[in-house]
Parts: C-alpha cells; sequence; structure tokens
C-alpha cells in the first residue's frame, strides 16, 4: 500500500487489526519518512546539500520501534487480545523521560542525560504496545510559542518552512501534521499543545488538570502544566487521550476521576445530528480584529459557526471579562514556578556542569557558571522575571496579585458554564508567523500577546481541544478553532470537535492537509541558508 504515512491512527489500528498492515510496515513507513524529511535524520544526499527539513525530532528510535512492532505482530498473529492501539507508532515530546532515549527538553542543560526511568504517560503507551518512533523537538523546558528557542535549532512548519510550528511543542505538531507520525504526545501550560495544533493543521487536547499523570514530565509551571495528544483527527485523540488518562498515585496532583467516553462522544458527535441540543458560549471578547485578531482568522472563525448551528448546536453569546488580564497574569505566574523548577539545574545535582575559567571555584561560582551556559535567553528572561515577582516586598504585588486575577477567570468561567456546554473562540489571533519575526532581537511581548486564547484555559485548570477551521485568505495557511468545557467534561470536547470537523471534511470535500504542499519538494525547493 503507498503511502501508509498518511493513514490516520484509527483507521491503521483498524487495517492492522484486518491483517491488512503489519505494524512493522507501518512503523518503517513511518521511520523513512522521517528519514525522508527531517534535520538530522534526514537522508544524506538531502543533508549533503545543506537541506535540514522540518527538525521536529532530536531522536529518532529506529531499533526499538522496530522490535516493538515485531512483537506487537507477533502478538497478534498469535491471537492475543491487544489495546486499541497496538501497534500504532507515536512520537513523544523531548519533555517527558522515557528510559533508554534521551530526554533534553531542547535544553544544553540536559544534553545526553539519559533518563534511568519512564514517566507514567510512557508506561502507558507501552502498556498500549504502541511503538515509540522517538523524540520532538520543542522551545527550552517548553517555554515559548515558536520552537525557536530549543537549543536544537528551529522546527519548520510543514505548510510553509519559512513559518514557525507553534510551541513549544511545534516537534510534536510538524512531526503529526508533516506525517512523519499519526500519534503524538504534547505538554501544555499555556498552550503549548493547541496553538502548534492551530498553526500546523492539526488536532490538540488539553486535558483537565491533573487528569493525566505528569509524574515523569519535566516540570515547567507545576500548577499549569497538563499532558496532551497531538493528532490529525478528533477521533485520533480520543483514542490517544482513554489510552494516557487516569489516577497515578505518583503525582501528588493527579485526580481521580473517570476516563472517557471520549471515543463515544466522537463517534456520537460525528454523527447525523450530533449537535442538537449543544449549548455553545461564544466568547465575546475573543474573535475581534480589534481585539488582534487577523480577518482571515475571525472569517474562519465565523464560518465555523455557521457549520455549528447547522449542526445543531445552539449559539449563545457569552463574555469572561477578566481574559483580558489572562496574559499579565499567567506569565506572572507561569515564570515564578519556573524560577523555582528550574532552580535544580544547579551544576550539582542535575545534568551540565560548568567550570569557571578562572578564580576561586564556589559552589557559587561554578552555579553560575552552569547556568550561563546551560540556559538560553529566553529560558533566562523567564527565570529572572519569576525571580523578582517571588522576592520579599514584590510578592504581594505581583505573584500575589496574579493570583487573585487567577480566581476571577476561573469565576468568569464557571459563570459562562452555567450559560453553556462549550465554549468557543479562536486557537490563536494569527496563523503560523515567519520565523525570527518574535525572536529576542525583535519582540517577545509580541510571542506573548499571541496566548491569549489559550492561556485562560490552563488558569482555570479546565480542558480545551483544538482543531483545524479552514485556511486563511491572506497567506494559506491554517486557523485553529478551539473549545474549552468544564473541568471533568472533557468528552464534550470530542463530541462537539469531532461534530464540527465531520461537517468542514463535507464541505470541503476531505481533511484540511489535501491542500498542504508536498513536504519533500518543499525541503527541496528551500534555502535552508546553513540554519539547522
Ligand atoms: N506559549 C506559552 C509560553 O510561552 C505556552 C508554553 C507551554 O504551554 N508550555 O509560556
Amino acid at each position: 500500500m503507498s503511502e501508509i504515512f498518511k493513514l490516520s491512527a484509527a483507521e491503521l489500528a483498524e487495517k492492522m487489526v484486518a491483517g491488512e498492515v503489519s505494524s512493522v510496515e507501518a512503523t518503517q513507513a513511518h521511520l523513512d519518512r522521517i528519514a525522508a524529511t527531517d534535520g538530522e535524520a534526514l537522508e544524506a544526499g538531502n543533508r549533503a546539500a545543506g537541506k535540514s527539513g522540518l527538525n521536529a525530532f532530536l531522536h529518532v528510535n529506529t531499533e526499538e520501534a522496530l522490535s516493538e512492532a515485531r512483537s506487537v505482530d507477533e502478538a497478534r498473529a498469535a491471537g492475543e487480545q491487544l489495546p486499541a492501539l497496538a501497534g500504532v507508532p507515536i512520537a513523544i515530546k523531548d519533555l517527558i523521560v522515557t528510559k533508554g532515549q534521551p530526554t533534553t527538553a531542547a535544553s544544553r542543560m540536559l544534553e545526553g542525560w539519559m533518563s534511568p526511568y519512564d514517566g507514567t504517560v510512557i508506561e502507558k503507551v507501552r502498556a498500549a504496545r504502541m511503538p515509540i518512533l522517538g523524540k520532538t523537538n520543542l522551545d527550552e523546558f517548553a517555554m515559548g510559542s515558536t520552537t525557536e528557542h530549543s537549543a536544537f535549532g528551529p522546527t519548520r512548519n510543514p505548510w510553509a518552512l519559512d513559518r514557525i510550528p507553534g510551541g513549544s511543542g511545534g516537534g510534536s505538531a510538524a512531526a503529526v501534521a508533516g506525517f512523519q507520525a499519526p500519534l503524538a504526545l504534547g505538554t501544555d501550560t499555556g498552550g503549548s499543545i493547541r496553538q502548534p495544533a492551530a498553526v500546523t493543521g492539526s488536532v490538540g487536547v488539553k486535558p483537565t488538570y491533573g487528569s493525566i499523570s505528569r509524574y515523569g514530565v519535566i516540570a515547567m509551571a507545576s500548577s499549569l502544566d497538563q499532558v496532551g495528544p497531538c493528532t490529525r483527527t478528533v477521533l485520533d485523540a480520543a483514542l490517544l487521550h482513554e489510552a494516557i488518562a487516569g489516577h497515578d498515585p505518583k503525582d501528588s496532583t493527579s485526580l481521580n476521576t473517570p476516563v472517557g467516553p471520549y471515543v463515544e462522544q466522537a463517534r456520537a458527535g460525528a454523527a447525523e445530528g450530533g449537535l442538537k441540543g449543544l449549548r455553545v458560549g461564544v466568547i465575546k471578547e475573543l474573535h475581534q480584529t480589534s481585539e488582534g485578531f487577523t480577518p482571515g482568522v475571525c472569517n474562519r472563525f465565523n464560518e465555523s459557526l455557521k457549520y455549528l448551528e447547522a449542526a445543531g448546536a445552539e449559539l449563545i453569546e457569552v463574555s469572561l471579562p477578566t481574559v483580558e488580564e489572562a496574559i499579565a497574569a499567567y506569565y506572572l505566574i507561569m515564570s515564578s514556578e519556573v524560577s523555582s523548577n528550574l532552580a535544580k539545574y544547579d551544576g550539582v545535582r542535575f545534568g551540565l556542569r560548568v567550570l569557571p575559567e578562572e578564580g576561586p571555584m564556589t559552589i557559587e561560582r561554578v552555579m553560575a557558571a552552569t547556568r550561563a551556559a546551560g540556559f538560553g535567553a529566553e529560558a533566562k528572561r523567564r527565570i529572572i522575571l519569576g525571580t523578582y515577582a517571588l522576592s520579599a516586598g514584590y510578592y504581594d504585588a505581583y505573584y500575589g496579585s496574579a493570583q487573585k486575577v487567577r480566581t476571577l477567570i476561573q469565576r468568569d468561567y464557571a459563570a459562562a458554564f452555567e450559560k453553556c456546554d462549550v465554549l468557543v473562540s479562536p486557537t490563536a489571533p494569527t496563523t503560523a508567523f515567519k520565523i525570527g519575526s518574535t525572536d529576542e532581537s525583535s519582540d517577545p511581548m509580541a510571542m506573548y500577546k499571541g496566548d491569549i486564547a489559550t492561556v485562560p484555559v490552563n488558569l482555570a485548570g479546565v480542558p480545551a481541544l483544538s482543531l483545524p477551521a479552514g485556511l486563511a485568505e491572506e497567506d494559506g495557511l491554517p486557523v485553529g478553532i478551539q473549545f474549552t468545557a468544564p473541568a471533568h467534561e472533557d468528552a464534550r470536547l470530542y463530541r462537539v470537535g469531532a461534530g464540527l470537523e465531520a461537517a468542514l471534511n463535507q464541505a470541503w470535500g476531505g481533511p484540511i492537509w489535501k491542500n498542504m504542499p508536498d513536504t519533500e519538494s518543499l525541503i527541496r525547493d528551500f534555502d535552508f541558508g546553513g540554519v539547522k
């Protein structure tokens, strides 16, 4: 079969059960695709010509992936009862620790580090019998919206190689959108699963805070971090979500709540009349050009609202009055937690150690030399901001005030959910911007502002899903639409997401990626200018 890598995870799983495709074939097809389209793994000829591809992967796990695929095929041949996604390969954001593979958080601080254990979500992926293709690129320690802040070079958007794939999980999103993996895991602290999904035309879900274990997930901001699925279809996200969710005694923030029924709701939503009676709250503050949402984003958003109505949903206007303060509150709370979580990279306990070039060899000087060399500019900026916000004398004015705003935002959501079942807004105010346009030499605030629709969700701890809403007329690049549900009601996201996806696919005559340029030709024709 040609182009096995274009099949969704659900289709692959079905074909494996039917004996039409083996896990070895599927895994090999994705490894070949990675070799044809990705950075370090890129085939020799292209590499020699200075081409670097998407750079979605930091590590490709060829041998282990194929050996797991072989063992799944053998188990199936022996008639063993296997989990739903058995044999379907997956990529993992390099913020999640995996035994036997490097975990770097895209930082020099952890370069070359091998975890002695698996994170709980990796144990679950292994128990689900999914071959792990490798580890994907990200902004250093998940801080950023572009993947340009990786210590190992930017990831490129498969829709246009001069564009960012979003961040921090740009590697997972580009891998999925670029057909290098049918599924990937991401982490979302302020949008790092959803915004990359939006700008790469894929699907991303941030589950309810605490509903998926974070044991073995390198911490960015612990009151906000959450693991979730990156996929090309809503059904695939539901399948993966069911495989990784559940209570974990090893994570003190883990909740003991029921898992699912995500797959069932995705199927129900996609069926005829699947959205009948669903009350969808349109967030007044989050879809106006006056608020920085581009015309292309607003147009695709408004069109999607019409499709939702046509599918039986009832639209209600709702307001989140404090949402405008969300970015300020998020960047204070997140940076404060970052400054605390990253304090352990001190040149003594973890990772890199750099000795001062001259002068006395005190612990403070070793720490300073290590942190100066090990962290990139964005990590340093946030550590400094967070340390300042937490310092005596400023704590109440900054961190304390931000926590109060957080409470107000949570109340806004609670009030809105009294009137509707889910909320809707665009996922991001713009499509993918050009690589280099928001780096530190220009304006980090421009990057932070792009998080306006995603960070309130993390501050409130509620779940949200982003899916493609079409292409913007200005640049032909994907636009994302985001649904938000009350805490523990993740299943509603799958119903409404699958309902809209079905309506849009029907209108477009197929999935959005039918319009995506051929990645291999893009790479052949693109001038990488020697930059990775
Ligand atoms: N863009 C956000 C930030 O820069 C989100 C990061 C994340 O979710 N990990 O903080």
